[in-house]
């Protein structure tokens, strides 16, 4: 495990960096919260020191109550940003955490509760962002439902059509309202997965819609060239974060999970905010339409 006195530069195996399964069953209702986690996910809160490379920079984050989210945001905060997070009123657990840890570093969490599926609320989630923020320069897409059903005949309409409003139809209804308020240098970050590329049987819905966030990423690049706003995605790998144990995977998954991967183990949500951090800073600038792998060594492609 993480040595707390180690910054996220420290050379250290990854085989061993991190927990490693099995994991105890741990059943919780969607969208689930970090406080149910045995073990607690790592979000670098004792290892990610910043550069200043995101400084000043105003960024909206999806999904930032928890695991990658919670992850990227901390990170973009220790770089200098000031950070806006969106998620569901049952995680307010997590956010009251988070607020804390912002508040201990004198830094302030700006927080937009509210249901992505609704196309009302993502045009006026971007706008009450850019407003408390004073502009965006950072839209990060990490929400996202998934649902695990052995068989095509387990999947309800509802199922379905939730999957896809919020991995989908939120991603381009958040993207709409985000562009004409961004300026040239500005960064779009969607969240794909390595389901997007390699779908598991039990995921049809989840994969379906990682896949068709990647073509997304790729044709929005190509728009938006011309605005200087530069478009890219991260497919993680198996990520130790609520959203499997509360229905993502079943439980005998969770307890092995991450044992598929070359790694042998799932990644932790600090290992994913640096290519969100990369994404987003200038030092990306020569990169849009690209997706960054970050699987434990099964490949992307
Ligand atoms: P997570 O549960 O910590 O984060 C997902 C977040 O999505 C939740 O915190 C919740 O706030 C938000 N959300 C879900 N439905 C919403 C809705 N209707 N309205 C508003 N917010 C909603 O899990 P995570 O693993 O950090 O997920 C972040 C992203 O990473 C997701 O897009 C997920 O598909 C992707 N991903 C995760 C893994 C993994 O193994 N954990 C692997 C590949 C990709
Ligand atoms: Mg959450």
């Amino acid at each position: 495990m993480t040595d707390a006195t180690q910054n996220q530069w420290a050379m250290r195996d990854p085989l061993t960096q991190y927990a490693r399964p099995p994991f105890p069953r741990q059943p919780m209702d969607a969208p689930g919260t970090t406080d149910q986690m045995t073990p607690a996910p790592n979000h670098g809160e004792t290892s990610y020191k910043g550069l200043g490379r995101m400084e000043g920079r105003k960024a909206l984050i999806t999904g930032g109550d928890s695991g990658i989210g919670r992850a990227t945001a901390i990170a973009y905060m220790r770089e200098g940003a000031e950070v806006a997070i969106n998620y569901l009123q049952e995680e307010a657990s997590d956010v009251e955490g988070l607020k804390k840890l912002f508040e201990a570093e004198g830094k302030t969490l700006h927080t937009f509760p509210g249901d992505l599926t609704e196309e009302g609320f993502c045009t006026s989630l971007v706008k009450d962002a850019a407003g408390a923020l004073g502009g965006l320069d950072v839209l990060v897409i990490n929400a996202g439902k998934q649902t695990a059903q052995e068989s095509i005949f387990d999947i309800t309409t509802e199922q379905f059509d939730r999957t896809y409003k919020t991995n989908c139809y939120a991603m381009f209804w958040l993207a709409k309202a985000a562009i004409p308020l961004m300026p040239k240098g500005a960064a779009i970050i969607t969240t794909t997965s390595i389901q997007g590329s390699k779908p598991s049987a039990n995921l049809l819905d989840y994969a379906s819609t990682k896949w068709a966030i990647i073509g997304f990423t790729k044709s929005l690049a190509k728009q938006m060239t011309e605005r200087g706003i530069r478009v890219n995605g991260v497919a993680p790998g198996p990520v130790w974060t609520p959203l499997q144990p509360s229905g993502g995977q079943p439980q005998d998954v969770i307890e092995n999970f991450g044992d598929e991967v070359p790694y042998g183990r799932p990644a932790q949500p600090a290992e994913l905010a640096p290519a969100y951090v990369y994404l987003a800073t200038q030092e990306s600038g020569y990169v849009t339409g690209e997706v960054i792998g970050v699987t434990g060594g099964n490949p992307t492609a």
